[in-house]
C-alpha cells in the first residue's frame, strides 16, 4: 500500500509501532528530530514493526514501512509504503484504518499524475510508465524504458527551446520594426530551423513509421471454414511464442485471442470461429461481429485445406475479406501426396502464400516470418538507439512540423514578422502538448485513465 501527500507521515506514525529494537533507535533519533509524537520516521529508511489500530490496540499485521520525505520521491510529495504479508483481509483492514485517519483512495494513475503535475517527469515519461507496465515483449519494454529515461523529452525540449529563442527575436522585431534587419537574418533563421527543428522532428516521425509496430504491435485474425485447422495453428503458435500479457485492452470475449511475441513484435492473434454462410439469425449476428473484428485487424490469415479442392464456402469467405492484407495459409500439407502442390484460383495467386501443417508443426516458421515482414518488422532501424514516439506524439510532431514549414515559407517570402510569430507559436504549442507543458485536462484524463490504481 502506498500513500502520498503531506499527511502520509502523520497517518503512518499513528498506526505504526516499530519493533522493540527499532523503537529504541527511533527514540534516540527523535530526540534530534521530533515532530511532536513519540516516534519519527527518518527519510528513506525501512522500518520493521506492526500496524496497530490505535482505537483498541488491535494488531493488524507485521509490516515493513518505507518512509520517504519530499522531494526525492516518486510523486515529489511525502510517500509512505507499507509492505504487508499480502492477505486480502489484513490489507483491507490496514486500508480502512488509513482511510479513517484521513487518507483517500487514489485514482487510477494518480501517483504518476502527481509526479507529472509536480514536475518530476514530463508527459512522455508518464506515458512511458504505462507502456512499461503493459510491455508485452522485451523490445516493447526497451522502447518504453528509453522513454522513461527522458530521451524523447530531451529531443522535444531541444527543438522547442530553439523555437522559443527564435520567437523571442521575432517578437523583438515586432516591437522595433525599424530594426527588423538587425534583429533577424531570415536566411540564418531558416538554417537554424532546418538544423534544430525540422530535421530532428522529421527523424522522430520516421522512427514512428519504421518502428511503431514494436511498441503498438499488430492484430492478426485467422479466418477459414470450420475444421480447416485454425485452432490447431493457434495452439502451435502459442506453444512457442506466447507473450506474457496481463490485461490487454480490446479483448473480445466471443473471439479467442492470444498475444504472441514474434521477433519482438507483440502480435495479438485471434481465432475467429464461425465465419461461414448461414441463414440462422442468431449465428448471423455472431458472423457480423466476427466480420467487424476481421475488418479491424491489420492482417488476415485466410486458411484453407491444401489436400482438397476449394469449397464454395472458401470462395464466399474470400469475397468478404479480400480487401484486407491477407496471407493465404494452406494447411494440412501432410495429407498431400509427396511432390504435388495445391492450386489456387488465378485471382488468389497474388496473395502471399504459406504451406503448413498445423498438426505436425511444419511451415510455421515461414508463416511467422511472413507475418513479421508484412507487419513492417524488418526494420533496419537500430532499436537500441532509436527514440520511437507513440501515435499521439507523432500527430503533434506533424502539426509542429507543418507550422515550422509555414514559418520557413514566410521567412523566404519576407512576409511580416507578426505572421512568423503566429506560426512559431503554433509549432511551440504542439511540442508543449507532447511534453505536457500546455496540455488540456481532458487529454491528461485520457492518458491517465489507461493506468491501474496504485501506479
Ligand atoms: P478449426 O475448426 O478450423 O479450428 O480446426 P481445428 O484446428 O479444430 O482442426 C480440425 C481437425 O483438423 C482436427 O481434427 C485437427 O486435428 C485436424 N488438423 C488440423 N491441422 C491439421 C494438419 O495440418 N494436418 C492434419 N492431417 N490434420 C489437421
Amino acid at each position: 500500500m502506498k500513500m502520498s501527500g503531506k499527511d502520509a507521515f502523520t497517518i503512518a506514525r499513528d498506526v505504526f509501532r516499530p519493533s522493540k529494537k527499532r523503537a529504541d533507535d527511533a527514540q534516540e533519533q527523535s530526540r534530534h528530530d521530533s515532530v511532536g509524537g513519540d516516534f519519527t520516521f527518518e527519510t528513506h529508511r525501512l522500518y520493521y514493526g506492526y500496524v496497530i489500530d490505535p482505537k483498541d490496540n488491535t494488531l493488524l499485521d507485521e509490516v515493513l514501512i518505507s518512509a520517504m520525505r519530499a522531494p526525492n520521491t516518486y510523486t515529489r510529495e511525502d510517500v509512505v509504503e507499507i509492505n504487508t504479508h499480502g492477505g486480502a483481509v489484513a490489507m483491507h483492514a490496514i486500508l480502512e484504518l488509513a482511510l479513517s485517519k484521513g487518507a483517500r483512495l487514489a485514482e487510477p494513475g494518480e501517483f504518476t499524475r502527481r509526479a507529472f503535475l509536480n514536475g518530476r517527469i514530463d508527459l512522455t515519461q508518464a506515458e512511458a510508465v504505462i507502456d512499461v507496465i503493459n510491455a508485452r515483449t522485451q523490445k516493447n519494454l526497451e522502447l518504453a524504458a528509453a522513454q522513461i529515461s527522458g530521451k524523447l523529452k530531451d529531443r522535444v525540449a531541444q527543438s522547442r527551446s530553439s523555437l522559443v529563442g527564435i520567437l523571442t527575436q521575432v517578437e523583438a522585431a515586432i516591437d522595433f520594426p525599424e530594426d527588423v534587419e538587425d534583429l533577424i537574418d531570415p536566411e540564418d533563421t531558416i538554417t537554424t530551423l532546418h538544423r534544430e527543428v525540422l530535421v530532428p522532428l522529421q527523424g522522430l516521425i520516421r522512427n514512428y513509421i519504421d518502428a511503431h509496430v514494436f511498441r503498438d504491435g499488430i492484430s492478426v485474425a485467422v479466418v477459414g471454414r470450420p475444421n480447416v485447422g485454425k485452432s490447431s495453428l493457434l495452439n502451435q503458435l502459442v506453444k512457442k511464442d506466447r507473450a506474457i500479457v496481463t490485461d490487454f485492452p480490446g479483448t473480445t470475449r466471443d473471439i479467442i485471442e492470444e498475444t504472441l511475441n514474434l521477433q519482438g513484435i507483440p502480435v495479438v492473434i485471434s481465432d475467429t470461429a464461425g465465419l461461414h454462410p448461414t441463414e440462422n439469425p442468431i449465428e448471423k449476428i455472431g458472423i457480423e461481429k466476427t466480420l467487424a473484428h476481421v475488418n479491424g485487424s491489420d492482417l488476415v490469415l485466410f486458411m484453407v485445406e491444401a489436400h482438397r479442392p476449394l469449397d464454395p464456402d472458401d470462395h464466399l469467405i474470400y469475397e468478404k475479406i479480400n480487401s484486407k492484407s491477407i496471407i493465404m495459409v494452406l494447411n494440412k500439407m501432410d495429407l498431400m501426396s509427396t511432390g504435388s502442390t495445391p492450386t489456387l484460383p488465378d485471382d488468389w495467386r497474388f496473395e502471399d502464400q504459406v504451406h503448413i501443417s498445423a498438426l505436425y508443426d511444419r511451415g510455421i516458421d515461414q508463416l511467422k516470418e511472413k507475418i513479421v515482414k508484412l507487419a513492417g518488422g524488418e526494420t533496419p532501424l537500430d532499436l537500441n538507439a532509436a527514440i520511437v514516439p507513440n501515435l499521439r506524439h507523432k500527430l503533434l510532431l506533424e502539426t509542429s512540423l507543418a507550422a515550422v514549414e509555414a514559418v520557413i515559407g514566410q521567412l523566404q517570402n519576407r512576409t511580416s514578422s507578426e505572421l512568423w510569430a503566429i506560426h512559431l507559436q503554433e509549432a511551440i504549442d504542439a511540442l508543449g502538448v507532447i511534453s505536457g507543458d500546455t496540455v488540456k485536462v481532458d487529454v491528461l484524463d485520457q492518458i491517465f485513465s489507461r493506468f491501474c490504481v496504485g501506479k
